[in-house]
């Protein structure tokens, strides 16, 4: 403990066969810092009576499995991992996992397939930015077209994809330039689902020292709104879900792309022109997260 999840995991059964993250290497992530979470992989037998006792209590139909990135596992114990809990619990019509781009294209369009046909049905990949000075920056371990070859395998295999994009890790500096690639690289890669996020600066966090030493400076809310309208006047989907509803934004907008896109940018434009603190959610909520 403590473990993260997606917000729309709250119901699953969350298995923790990984702690902490295998790359736990991005400046803007203070998840896995303390020396407990160091990253290990719980060996099969104890992932197995973890499984056995969520089997006494049967309700759930949807798995999540944790930490950060439990698609680094090898594939063999991965899927006889998954095996079992599908041996053990019948009722599991979804397990969904976080990927790192990178776990992704190591595992290839086989593994993933695999990996698909014994119940992954979506993983939740943080993208964080499109701009690859911003993603050199915030160590994030894959560029621009790693990301769309990752996603394009996904695509082959009919893995979902739910990716995450971070509001203000581009800094006042890249603000701009994050804002239009990161539009760029959600409509390259085409995701079923978006989700924004608004950075929060976090003690244990290397972007908390950076802050702290002035060389990060994090923008304001009005240009995290403005970042948010660029992103979706550069985006185009297919057919899929735009969230900024995470607790963690000033302005919560949830739309079905590619319908509800001109909508939306109304919506932000006119928050944006009238520039009136009242329209946005006031930054308790920022304070209370403790989840991601
Ligand atoms: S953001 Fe995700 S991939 Fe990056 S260090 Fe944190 S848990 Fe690991």
């Amino acid at each position: 403990m403590p473990y993260f999840r997606p917000p729309s995991e709250a119901k699953s059964f969350i298995l923790q066969a990984t702690i902490g993250c295998s790359h736990n290497k991005c400046t803007y992530c203070a998840m896995y810092r303390r020396d407990e979470q160091k990253f290990r992989m719980r060996p099969t037998d104890e992932i197995k009576q973890i499984i056995d006792s969520a089997a006494e209590n049967p309700g759930f139909t949807r798995v999540f499995i944790g930490d950060g990135n439990a698609l680094v596992m090898p594939q063999k114990k991965l899927t006889e991992m998954m095996q079992y809990v599908m041996e053990r619990c019948p009722q599991v019509e979804r397990i969904s996992m976080y990927a790192n781009i990178g776990d992704i294209l190591r595992k290839g369009v086989d593994n993933l397939k695999e990996l698909k046909k014994l119940g992954l049905q979506m993983v939740y990949i943080g993208f964080e930015s499109g701009d690859e000075v911003v993603l050199e920056r915030i160590q994030k371990g894959a560029n621009f077209a790693q990301h769309i070859e990752a996603c394009k395998m996904l695509k082959e295999v009919e893995i979902i994809n739910s990716a995450m994009v971070l509001l203000g890790v581009g800094g006042v500096e890249r603000s701009e330039e994050h804002g239009v690639a990161t539009g760029k690289l959600l409509t390259a890669t085409d995701p079923e689902y978006v989700g924004a996020l608004s950075l929060q600066i976090r003690p244990g966090a290397p972007i908390y020292n950076e802050a702290m030493e002035g060389k990060f400076q994090l923008p304001s809310k009005f240009q995290m709104i403005r970042e948010l309208e660029l992103i979706v006047e550069n985006t185009t989907l297919t057919d899929g879900y735009f969230f900024s509803n995470h607790i963690s934004n000033y302005l919560p907008i949830k739309a079905k792309f590619p319908e509800d896109k001109p909508r939306v940018l109304k919506e932000i434009r006119r928050v944006l022109n009238e520039r009136d603190e009242s329209m946005l959610r006031p930054d308790y909520y920022r304070d209370v997260i403790n989840q991601y």
